[in-house]
């Protein structure tokens, strides 16, 4: 299949370009598309055949459900079966934004969508592409990530491309994404509303607004891996660059001499070794091939180089990769979430 790519400049938006997009979603087709978050794989949300062939060019488990795309608070209300106090709050304060609620639904989204779930994954995205491709397609739009199955999410065009070439009928190019991270993930079908995935809106934001707010245990970490997560698509290796990534965490000073002795050692060893490092570091390493992903004390700037800095990885052909600690305050934790799960947890405490 011929994947036409469209180009579109969010600050001024060609709507003939739009409208051709939304057709080929009225028709039943797949078009990705950039959100703030990262480029999702869009098709008619309603449409249970859509749904299975976004599983199928992804390479998706259809157990793992979609997140459901709208344009308008009201959208939320025709699919959902019933909706908490907490999620007109919540949508009040973050939508259009990078926060998705999960409520229970009823008919109108088909199991296909829901990965077999009765609830349903809903975003308001607050990119202008999107907002607009929603509106003129007049579909709620099925998306997940536009990545393979179990690959870094896609930041930009070339990404998608590079994944789903050949796969779906529709790209719309419209640049880099802001965020660079996935939308944090809200459940609101139990009493105290749960994060599921974190994400830019974290914690704290959330609890302004509603109150207690509690985190799937899944999510935090290490000596968790046991635990079954509630997102089913956080049980998946996910984000994986092809090498064998390593994460390095302790003292700044110890950590960058604990992955210069690595990165020596698998070099003598015939290795190509990759180094995750900041901007406050990458001179300090005189082996290995070091990737800059950006500025410890610009929290924005490393997640939204997170998954191109993985990608990249792969194009260089590195085998081992070694990558520091990026705990930051904010949204460290979506940061340290992706990337824990990208090194299949495996983690060195120097
Ligand atoms: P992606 O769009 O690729 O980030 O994937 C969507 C994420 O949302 C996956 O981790 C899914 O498991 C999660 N998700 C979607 N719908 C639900 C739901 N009804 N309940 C729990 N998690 C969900
Ligand atoms: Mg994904």
């Amino acid at each position: 299949m011929e994947t036409k790519r469209f180009q579109i400049d969010p600050k001024h938006m060609d709507m003939e370009q739009i409208r051709q997009a939304a057709q080929i979603l009225r028709e039943g087709g797949l078009v990705a598309f950039p959100t703030e978050t990262v480029y999702g794989l869009g098709g008619d949300a309603e449409d249970p055949d859509a749904s299975r062939a976004i599983y199928a060019a992804k390479g998706r488990p259809s157990d793992n459900p979609l997140i459901v795309h709208i344009c308008d608070y009201h959208q939320l209300e025709e699919i959902a079966s019933e909706l908490p106090e907490t999620a007109k709050k919540l949508s009040d304060a973050f939508w259009p934004g990078p926060m998705t609620l999960i409520v229970k639904k009823n008919q109108r989204i088909p199991l296909e969508t829901t990965g077999g779930l009765e609830t349903v994954a809903v975003r308001f995205p607050s990119h202008p592409v999107a907002t607009a491709l929603i509106r003129e397609s007049g579909c709620m739009i099925a998306a997940p990530s536009a990545n393979t199955s179990g690959r870094p999410s896609p930041t930009n065009a070339d990404h998608v491309w590079t994944d789903l070439n050949g796969k779906i009928q529709g790209l719309i190019d419209g640049g880099e994404v802001e965020i660079g991270l996935e939308s944090t993930i809200v459940d609101l079908t139990e009493e105290v509303p749960m994060i599921l995935r974190p994400g830019y809106i974290n914690k704290e934001m959330l609890e302004k607004v509603v109150g207690e707010v509690r985190v799937d245990p899944a999510v935090l970490g290490t000596e968790n891996v046991h635990i079954k997560p509630k997102a089913p698509g956080m049980r998946y290796k996910h984000y994986a660059p092809k090498g064998n990534l390593k994460i390095v965490t302790g003292q700044e000073e110890t950590v960058v001499k604990e992955i210069e002795k690595m990165a020596t050692e698998d070099e003598a060893a015939g290795k190509k070794v990759g180094i995750i490092a900041t901007a406050e570091t990458e001179d300090r390493y005189s082996h290995g091939t070091v990737l800059c992903i950006g500025d410890r004390r610009n929290e924005d700037e490393i997640a939204h180089n997170l998954f191109a800095v993985l990608r990249e990885m792969d194009e260089l052909g590195m085998e081992n990769i070694y990558s520091e600690d990026f705990s930051t305050p904010r949204i460290g934790q979506a940061i340290m979430n992706r990337l824990l799960k990208a090194a299949a947890h495996q983690v060195i405490e120097v």
